[in-house]
């Protein structure tokens, strides 16, 4: 409770500790009005886009797993699932309450099963050993996770057999048409086999490293990496107050300050977001900033109307391609090679990511 004449300090809580949440922690801290707790089921933060270089190279991920406790030192965190809000109180998988004043939802998509760093970094060892250890590979998904994937061991292992299949008609469909046909294109140069419009029925998989495809054709290969995208993680928010705030895809329907619609003190960030722009780490990013600012402005009982208004960018996204090379689509324009492999493909912005935590890049 707090001292008679001392006004308790506002608590925010954060669930999800992805590429938005950690940044607005990050933020909140500097911030003494009030206390802010995040909640993550992972012990640690991990820079989604350099896990398919960790694959290849397991050192890498050294730099881009990292302890919420390394860059949020001191922070209220704890490691579980949240799994329903109430008015004034979130609970938690392993039966916690916590209240708070103001709440940010950040879950984006279904995150790692690995709890601590140790076990990520061994999981990335194991990939290694996987891919070090086979002649063949199958990778399912011509989404960014497969495409990357299939640059990484293409350029690091060029003598492998590298197999996509992708059950959509071209590959990275949230791109433009001529950027997926020269990602195609290159990743044949490469000899890389992409079929398109085919799915795996990983149950199919025999002894002899045999799957079938839905179209019934059978592919050999030492090992797979299952590649399509992660569900977004909001099916534990059916059941709480923000159930009416869903759309039909489970996003959250935010409005201008990035607040839930029908909630004054309920905000949401990055992907699980209903906003129209594509889904992305560095607008998780932007959005944190935003709410990091629209929180001040409510916990110091500033006008509603000094809130900062969020702006849905227009499409922006690069694709690694190995090493040095890369595949960009800024707003119209598609370009592929070094000159967009220049911007991420040597460090994949980990660097960048880490400084904006604070950390030695
Ligand atoms: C291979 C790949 C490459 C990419 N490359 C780029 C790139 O180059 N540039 C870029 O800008 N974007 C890139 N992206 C997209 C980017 O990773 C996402 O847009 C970004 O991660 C979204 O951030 P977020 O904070 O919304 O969610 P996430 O980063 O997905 O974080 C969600 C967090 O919520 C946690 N969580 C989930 N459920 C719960 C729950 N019930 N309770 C508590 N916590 C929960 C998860 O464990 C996780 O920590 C890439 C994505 C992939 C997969």
């Amino acid at each position: 409770m707090a001292e008679p004449g001392v006004e308790k300090k506002k608590r925010v809580v954060i669930i999800g500790g992805g590429v938005g949440g950690s940044l607005l922690c990050k933020t909140l801290q500097k911030h003494r009005d009030f206390d802010f707790t995040l909640i993550d089921p992972k012990e640690y933060f991990e820079i989604t886009w350099a896990r398919l270089r960790s694959m290849v190279e397991p050192s890498f991920a050294k730099r881009s797993v990292i302890n919420h406790h390394e860059y949020l030192q001191g922070a209220s965190i704890i490691t579980s699932d949240a799994n329903g809000i109430e008015d004034a109180e979130v609970s938690t998988t392993e039966g916690r309450l916590i209240s708070y004043d103001y709440l940010v939802i950040a879950t984006g998509h279904m995150g790692s099963k690995c709890v601590t760093r140790t076990e990520k970094l061994r999981e990335y060892e194991a990939d290694n050993e996987k891919i070090k250890s086979s002649e063949s590979i199958l990778i399912i998904g011509g989404g960014p996770t497969g495409v990357e994937l299939a640059g990484e061991i293409a350029v690091d292992f060029p003598t492998k057999k590298v197999k996509l299949v992708h059950k959509g008609s071209r590959l990275l469909e949230f791109i433009d048409e001529k950027a997926s046909k020269k990602v195609l294109d290159w990743l044949t140069i490469k000899k890389v086999e992409v079929i398109l419009g085919q799915s795996v029925d990983l149950t199919s998989r025999s002894d002899d490293n045999t799957y079938k495809t839905s179209d019934g054709e059978t592919i050999m290969a030492d090992c797979h990496f299952k590649c399509t995208s992660d569900p977004i993680a909001s099916s534990w928010l059916k059941d709480s107050i923000l159930k009416d705030s869903l759309t039909d895809s489970g996003r959250l329907m935010v409005d201008a300050n990035l607040r839930v619609k029908g909630f004054d003190n309920i905000f949401a960030i990055g992907d699980i977001t209903d906003i129209a722009e594509l889904k992305q780490g560095y607008l998780a990013q932007k959005h944190a900033l935003v709410v990091a600012k629209n929180l001040v402005v409510l916990i110091n009982g500033g006008n509603e109307g000094n809130m900062v208004k969020y702006t849905p960018a227009s499409p922006m996204a690069i694709v690694s391609l190995g090493r040095k090379e890369a595949v960009a689509q800024i707003s119209c324009v598609t370009m592929i090679g070094r000159i967009p492999g220049m911007l991420k493909s040597k460090d994949l912005f980990v660097g960048k990511t880490r400084k904006l935590l604070g950390l030695k890049a």
